[in-house]
C-alpha cells in the first residue's frame, strides 16, 4: 500500500492510471463501517483510494476537532489488510489556503436537519469532498447511508456541477445490538451507551409501525418520540428520498431519520424505506 500525502504528488501517481478508481473518504478512526465502503468498492473497482483526513471546516466552534478519535496506525493497518492500494494522508496545510474560493450548501437543503443546529457544516463538507474527488478523480466513491443528509447533498453537488464520478450509497452497519457503528461512540460511557440504543429501537419502532400500515408521518414521528424520551431530540423526520417532508410514508421512497444527544455525543441514524 503507498501512503501519500501530497495532493499534487497523489494526482501525478493517478493521472496515467487505465484502471477503474474507487475512493473512499473517510476523518480516520476506522471501523466495521467504514470497512464495508472499502469491500463494496474492492469489488466494483480495480483500484482503491481511501483517504483519512479530519477537515476542520466541518466543524463549528466548540465541537469536537481538538477531540476527534485519532488511530493512524491502526488505520493504516486496517486499510493493508482490507488491499487499499493508496492511502492519502493529508495535513491541512495540503489542503487549505488562507484565502479560500468558497463553496457554499445549498440553503434550502443544506440548512434543514443537521443543518439547522450545525449552520455551514455543510459548506464545509462539500468544499473538502469536492477537493477530494478533484484530487483522485475517481470513478466511483462510496457514502454510507448513515450520513443520509450528506449523502444526499454529494449527490446533488456532483449533479449540479456536472460531475463524472459516479456515487454510491453503502448500507449502514450496526453493532449486534443495533446501535450504529460511528468513530463518535467512543465517547459513550456505558449507560449514555445503552440510552443510545433508543435510538435503532426507534427506528426499529417505525419499521414495525410501517409494516403494519400504518403509514402517517405525524403518528410515527409521535410514536419515535416517546420511544427516544428522555433523550434530546434535535430532529425526527420522515422524508423521500429527495429529502422533501411528506405526510404518508411512500414505500421504496422514504427515509426515517433521527439526531439525538447522549450526554455531549451527537448522533445519527436512520433506515431507507
Ligand atoms: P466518517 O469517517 O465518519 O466521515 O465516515 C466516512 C464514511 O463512512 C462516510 O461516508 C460515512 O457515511 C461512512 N460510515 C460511517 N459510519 C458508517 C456505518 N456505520 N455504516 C456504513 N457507513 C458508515
Amino acid at each position: 500500500m503507498k501512503i501519500i500525502s501530497n495532493p499534487i504528488e497523489l494526482k501525478n501517481y493517478l493521472k496515467n492510471k487505465k484502471e477503474t478508481i474507487g475512493f473512499i473518504p473517510t476523518m480516520g478512526a476506522l471501523h466495521e463501517g467504514h470497512i464495508s465502503l472499502i469491500r463494496k468498492a474492492r469489488e466494483e473497482n480495480e483500484l482503491i483510494v481511501v483517504s483519512i483526513f479530519v477537515n476542520p471546516t466541518q466543524f463549528l466552534k466548540g465541537e469536537d476537532l481538538d477531540r476527534y478519535p485519532s488511530k493512524d496506525e491502526a488505520d493504516k493497518k486496517i486499510c493493508e489488510m482490507s488491499e487499499v492500494d493508496v492511502l492519502f494522508f493529508p495535513h491541512k496545510k495540503d489542503i487549505y489556503c488562507d484565502d479560500e474560493v468558497s463553496l457554499l450548501a445549498p440553503k434550502v437543503r443544506g440548512y434543514v436537519l443537521e443543518g439547522t443546529s450545525r449552520p455551514a457544516h455543510f459548506d464545509g463538507v462539500l468544499t473538502v469532498v469536492m477537493k477530494l474527488l478533484n484530487i483522485v478523480n475517481p470513478t466511483k466513491a462510496y457514502f454510507g447511508k448513515k450520513d443520509a443528509q450528506q449523502l444526499n447533498l454529494i449527490s446533488l453537488m456532483v449533479k449540479q456541477m456536472f460531475m463524472s464520478v459516479a456515487i454510491i450509497a453503502v448500507d449502514t452497519v450496526r453493532e449486534s445490538d443495533g446501535l450504529a457503528l460511528s468513530s463518535r461512540n467512543v465517547y459513550l460511557d456505558a449507560d449514555e451507551r445503552k440510552e443510545a440504543l433508543k435510538i435503532s429501537t426507534s427506528l426499529h419502532l417505525a419499521h414495525k409501525m410501517i409494516s403494519q400500515n400504518i403509514l402517517s408521518s405525524t403518528e410515527i414521528k409521535k410514536a419515535m418520540r416517546k420511544c427516544l424520551s428522555p433523550l434530546e431530540i434535535a430532529y425526527v423526520e420522515i422524508l423521500n428520498r429527495d429529502f422533501e417532508p411528506i405526510d404518508e410514508v411512500i414505500i421504496k421512497n422514504t427515509v426515517v431519520l433521527v439526531e439525538v444527544k447522549v450526554g455531549t455525543t451527537r448522533l445519527l441514524d436512520n433506515i431507507w424505506l
